[in-house]
């Protein structure tokens, strides 16, 4: 199933995704932005924030792309610490 991934190597913690589509981005601890939900990927408001993002650090995937041992879900194994399925 596709979901959405933000690399957290490439956000600055602008906001715009947050203030476009709250339905599917929060800030983490970090000030980062933290994907809430991957339902609904067709609505207009995500396609505005991945439009919007200044560093484009968002995207919808498969699965994220850290390694080819990613499974994308929640039974992923891989030792990448900065695999998005975990
Ligand atoms: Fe981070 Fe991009 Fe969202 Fe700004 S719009 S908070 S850079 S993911």
């Amino acid at each position: 199933m596709e979901k959405i991934f933000v690399n957290e190597e490439q956000c600055i913690g602008c906001g715009a995704c947050v203030a476009i589509d709250p339905e599917h981005f929060d800030f983490n601890d970090n000030g980062l932005s933290n994907v809430i939900s991957s339902e609904n990927l067709d609505s207009a408001n995500l396609t505005s924030a991945i439009e919007s993002c200044p560093t484009g650090a968002i995207k919808t995937l498969d699965k994220c792309d850290c390694c080819d041992e990613c499974t994308g879900d929640e039974n992923c194994t891989c030792s990448c610490e900065d695999c998005d399925c975990k």
